[in-house]
C-alpha cells in the first residue's frame, strides 16, 4: 500500500501530478496503432484513476484530441506523454507508468489492442490479452470514433 498521494510528471519536470489514491487502477499497456503514435513508442503503458483523483500539482498538460473519443496530455515543453482519457466524466484517466516517480507500483495486469502488437514484441506473455473493440459493447464504441491523428 502506497503511504501518499501517488507522484510523477515529465522529463523537464514543468509538469507534475499526484493521484489521491491507495493504488493505480487497471495498469495496463496498449498496443493498439494510436497509442504507438501517440508515445512514439510500441506500445502505451498506463495507469489510471478516477478524474476527480488527479491532480496536476505542477503546470498543466497539453492537450491533443487525438480522436473524437478521447484526449491526450503531453508536456508542451519536453514532450513526454503523461495522459490519456476519454471525454465520458465517469472515465478513469490514465497516467503513463513511465512517467510515474515509482513506476513499480504499476505493474500491468492487462494488454489491449493486441490486434496491433508488433510480432517481435514479447514479454508479460501471461497477462491478460485483449483486442480493441473485442466485444460488441466496445465494438459499438468505437464504430463512429473519428481519429485526428494524420
Ligand atoms: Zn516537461
Ligand atoms: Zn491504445
Amino acid at each position: 500500500m502506497n503511504p501518499g498521494p501517488i507522484t510523477g510528471g515529465c522529463q523537464c519536470g514543468a509538469v507534475r501530478y499526484a493521484l489521491h489514491v491507495d493504488a493505480v487502477e487497471k495498469p495496463h499497456v496498449c498496443h493498439c496503432r494510436m497509442c504507438q503514435r501517440a508515445t512514439g513508442g510500441v506500445f502505451a503503458a498506463l495507469a489510471g484513476c478516477a478524474k476527480k483523483n488527479l491532480e496536476w500539482t505542477k503546470g498543466a498538460p497539453a492537450l491533443f484530441q487525438s480522436s473524437s473519443l478521447a484526449k491526450r496530455g503531453y508536456c508542451r515543453d519536453c514532450g513526454t506523454p503523461l495522459s490519456f482519457a476519454y471525454d465520458l466524466p465517469e472515465a478513469r484517466v490514465y497516467v503513463t507508468i513511465g512517467s510515474l516517480d515509482d513506476p513499480e507500483l504499476a505493474a500491468i495486469e492487462i494488454q489491449y489492442g493486441v490486434e496491433s502488437k508488433l510480432s517481435w514484441v514479447e514479454f508479460c506473455e501471461d497477462v491478460e490479452q485483449k483486442r480493441t473493440g473485442g466485444t460488441p459493447e466496445e465494438a459499438q464504441f468505437f464504430a463512429d470514433m473519428k481519429s485526428n491523428q494524420g
